[in-house]
């Protein structure tokens, strides 16, 4: 196995695809690849269209790395999008797409790095710290962890069952939401991360991920809370 080999593009069957919540679906994949991938990689997916015209995207891996083989994404229907509708609405299992990866090398965590772990997630910038949480809990589950994780409601919630379970039943992880458009609910600000600092302890390690703004609102945030700049890592899904 060569994880320096160029990427090239390769077939990949959809084996499931079931909502998760009214905009986000998870697709699994039957992979062909023979490269490990790390908690925080992507896939890139393209699609052909019969004229030949194709669009090319980005999607963060949720599973953990202990299924090489099969991987999850989610997808979220943007309204206007090109690309994700098609996944979130339109794809079915026994589907082939073309993929590439895994892809990225700065945004992952791997148990060797330890902790404490700060994930900060907005909507499906959830997904990658998802692979984080997942690998965590099977790898090294002494690791302090804490996902703060804003959503427009209880609703977009993206696998909140397992979230909710998961900040019952394990040591040492604790989840937080920030659910902007419910009643009385509140975006992640500087009291938000205060008190997930506080729950927290100081990270070693903080991953931010989200749409362009709540990336840059939170990096900021959480510099002006004292967080190390360096031990931020950041990735952008656009917006
Ligand atoms: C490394 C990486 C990992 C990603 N992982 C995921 C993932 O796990 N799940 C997922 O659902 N998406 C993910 N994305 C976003 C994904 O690649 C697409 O950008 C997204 O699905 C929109 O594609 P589209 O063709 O539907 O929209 P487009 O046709 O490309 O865009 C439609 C409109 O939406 C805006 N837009 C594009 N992306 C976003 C965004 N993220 N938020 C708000 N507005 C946006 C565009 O500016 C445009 O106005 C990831 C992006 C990157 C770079």
């Amino acid at each position: 196995m060569d994880a320096t080999r160029p990427l090239t593009w390769q077939d990949a069957t959809i084996t499931a695809a079931v909502p998760e919540t009214p905009r986000v679906r998870r697709l699994t994949l039957a992979v062909g690849w023979d490269r490990p991938f790390r908690a925080g990689q992507h896939v890139d997916v393209r699609l052909t269209a019969p004229d030949g015209y194709q669009a090319q995207r980005s999607y963060s891996i949720a599973s953990s790395p202990a299924r090489p083989g099969t991987i999850d994404l989610l997808i979220e229907r943007l309204d206007d999008g090109e690309v994700s509708g098609f996944f979130a609405d339109v794809a079915e299992p026994g589907d082939a797409i073309e993929l590439r990866g895994p892809i990225g090398g700065a945004f992952v965590w791997d148990p060797g790095m330890g902790g404490p772990l700060l994930l900060v997630g907005g909507g499906s910038g959830v997904v990658p710290l998802l692979a984080m949480l997942r690998h965590r809990a099977e790898a090294a589950p002494d690791v302090p962890a804490l996902l703060l994780y804003s959503a427009r409601s209880a609703d977009e919630v993206i696998v909140r069952d397992e979230l909710i379970r998961r900040d019952a039943w394990e040591p040492g992880f604790r989840l937080m939401l920030a659910l902007t458009r419910a009643p009385g609910g509140r975006r992640v600000d500087a009291g938000r991360i205060a008190e997930a600092l506080a729950a927290l302890g100081s990270p070693a390690h903080t991953f931010v991920c989200g749409g362009n703004p709540f990336v840059s609102a939170v990096s900021d945030l959480l510099v002006e809370a004292g967080v190390p700049a360096r031990t931020i890592r950041t990735e952008r899904f656009g917006g």
